[in-house]
């Protein structure tokens, strides 16, 4: 059977560098993988195709085309790459690409034709509106993940999209499948995470951490799975795969009201701060 799951976050996170190097993880593991970009940036399957941008599929809708095998692009190791592209800057709701997407490719049969075993959708997730929501709404996501830093503004944000996930839970919509925290590089980071998704009664699948590594394969044209195979880095990323794939569980997740979210960032500052201090001071204690 196969797997659709979306990946959300704030713009910036690092949703389609983990996704790039998710969607090369499994396709090493063998499995057949399609990845979807959904953000009027456009360059979600970048370091899968060594740099190198693809037409979206509003350009190819734009330009009238009826040729739809000009949608879907190869990339590292038989991954199928496409690009949902946006509204021109300035006019249209950008979540156009989206719908435009999902009915040329899902309606017309052209993901049943090459049959994929697992499908990741990458998407813009700082607002949970029109087009964005579709893959949650209509259920064509199984799951859900998003992406994450401890940063408030990506927590707020998260604590958004729970709030949709939890409105359309209801109706059939997709449920969170779990978190992945990224660039994590201090204990705090990790353990404010995890309280998050305690509170929110949700999970974390995988802790990312921040690596030059991923900025020396991004300036290269290629995700650390192809460009750094044997790093630390790799192997987290192939474990992200191994996760998602076991992964059979799904949240209805139970969000922050605003002012609660706020107070609650506000109690970790004092350990965020703390940590700084030992940093500085050069001296840890317990
Ligand atoms: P998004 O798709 O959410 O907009 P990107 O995946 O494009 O974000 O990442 C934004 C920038 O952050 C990129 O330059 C990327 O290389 C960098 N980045 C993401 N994750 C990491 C990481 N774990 N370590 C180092 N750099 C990272
Ligand atoms: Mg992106």
């Amino acid at each position: 059977k196969r797997k659709q799951i979306a990946i959300y976050g704030k713009g910036g996170i690092g949703k389609s560098t983990t996704t790039s190097n998710l969607s090369a993880a499994l396709s090493d593991l063998g499995y057949s993988v399609m990845q979807i970009g959904c953000d009027p940036k456009n360059d979600s399957t970048t370091t899968l195709r060594k740099g190198k941008p693809i037409p979206t599929v509003m350009d190819t809708v734009r330009s009238g085309s009826n040729k739809l095998d000009n949608l879907i692009f190869e990339g590292y190791n038989g991954v199928h790459c496409v690009e949902a592209g946006g509204p021109e800057p300035g006019v249209g709701c950008a979540g156009r690409g989206i719908i435009a997407a999902i009915e040329l490719l899902d309606n017309n049969g052209i993901i049943d034709d090459i049959d994929p075993d697992i499908v990741i959708y990458d998407v813009l997730g700082d607002v949970v509106c029109g087009g964005f929501a579709i893959p949650i709404r209509q259920g064509i996501a199984e799951q859900v993940y998003t992406v994450t830093s401890s940063d408030y503004m990506a927590i707020y944000a998260v604590n958004n999209l729970f709030k949709g996930i939890l409105k359309y839970s209801g109706s059939g919509g997709a449920l969170l499948g779990g978190i992945i925290g990224n660039s994590i590089s201090k204990i705090s980071q990790k353990e404010m995470i995890t309280d998050f998704s305690e509170k929110t009664e949700t999970n974390v699948i995988e802790f990312v951490p921040r690596s030059s590594t991923v900025t020396k394969c991004e300036l290269d044209g290629v995700t650390t799975i192809e460009g750094a195979p044997n790093s630390e880095q790799a192997e987290v990323y192939r474990q992200l795969a191994r996760n998602v794939i076991n992964n059979k569980d799904s949240y209805i997740p139970k969000p922050f009201e605003a002012q609660d979210l706020a107070d609650w960032a506000a109690s970790w500052i004092n350990n965020l701060l703390k940590e700084e201090k030992i940093e500085q001071n050069g001296i840890r204690s317990g």
